[in-house]
């Protein structure tokens, strides 16, 4: 779309469009010097305590999200109320945390103007919302947005982020408060959000009808459905994929021909992948010079990483140039 215009018409559009972008919402974090991994619980309430008492003059809120394989939810904990709600189940945990806030700013705005500090413990959701652009999640506009418009109204407000799980009350009774919401509230998903359900959702289905498969050679070899590297020489990852499904010319070209089956004519068996490769002691030989063993299964030979020594042995039984 930009393509029309000068370097320096660009750089003058993109700073148009830098500043016309919102400012984020700075945070306190009382606690950014220690290290979570390291720093015991009670070290932890002494900050929180101290932190306290420096803005002891704002109304606290606490607020937490919750997801869990059945339900996602929200909790905003005010000194005389807790609200908790539950989201749609596609909502990710970023949303229901965001989430927490934007309410928490809702409801601050039905009580009078004063201070308050809005404690959240999704590290994330904050450091999201102190930097916003253009793909900033739709619910921080929204609390920049009535935050502003807040702010204009006489109310000043204030983020903190506080570790969850160190036996700080407010969080912890939010925490619960999440994980046992049961209205729920009419919402929005995030279009983000909704396309990650489905593809859980259509993954999910991918795995079971996978699972269900009991005839598929390439199933034994690759039990789990997940991407596996593609080999950087194109002959090679095509030898290796066809010997994964099983399907090779030599071993199926006799469909195609209205031909016999290849036979094995001294184990007197069809021939097939599993068979040169793994079975037919005609081979047992150089499956010992190879792989130091006269007995290897499919998955050792071309499982994820296949056998560093497979190509070699493909060749030197012959079978290479007929796969
Ligand atoms: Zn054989």
């Amino acid at each position: 779309m930009y393509k029309n215009f000068k370097k320096s018409e660009f750089l003058f559009l993109s700073l148009v469009v830098l500043q016309s972008l919102p400012h984020g919402l700075k945070f306190l974090n009382p606690f950014e010097n220690y290290d979570k991994t390291s720093t015991a619980g009670d070290i932890y309430l002494k900050l929180f305590t101290h932190h306290r008492e420096l803005c002891h003059h704002f109304i606290l809120v606490f607020t937490d999200g919750s997801k869990s394989s059945t339900q996602t939810s929200s909790a905003c904990v005010f000194m005389n109320s807790t609200l908790s709600f539950q989201l749609h189940p596609s909502c990710s945990i970023f949303t229901a945390e965001i989430r927490a806030i934007l309410h928490s700013l809702s409801e601050i705005s039905n009580y009078p103007a004063d201070n308050y500090i809005i404690y959240s413990d999704s590290l994330s959701v904050l450091q999201a919302l102190s930097s916003l652009h253009r793909h900033s999640h739709p619910l921080a506009f929204s609390i920049l947005d009535l935050h502003d418009r807040l702010v204009c109204k006489g109310f000043s407000i204030l983020l903190c982020w506080v570790p969850s799980h160190v036996g700080i009350c407010g969080i912890e009774i939010a925490d619960i408060a999440a994980k046992n919401a049961s209205a729920v509230l009419d919402n929005s998903t995030p279009l983000k959000d909704f396309k990650h359900y489905i593809n859980l959702a259509l993954h999910s289905r991918w795995v079971n009808h996978w699972n269900s498969q009991s005839m598929n050679k390439l199933r034994s070899i690759k039990p789990v459905v997940e991407p596996w590297p593609t080999l950087t020489n194109r002959k090679a990852d095509t030898i290796i994929t066809r010997l994964r499904v099983g399907h090779t010319r030599y071993t199926h070209r006799h469909l195609l021909m209205g031909e016999q089956a290849p036979m094995c004519t001294q184990c007197n068996c069809i021939m097939s992948v599993l068979h040169i490769l793994s079975e037919c002691p005609n081979f047992n030989s150089l499956r010992l010079r190879y792989f130091q063993s006269s007995s290897i299964s499919l998955t050792d030979l071309l499982g994820k990483i296949p056998h560093i020594h497979l190509l070699p042995f493909l060749k030197s039984i012959g079978f290479y140039p007929l796969i």
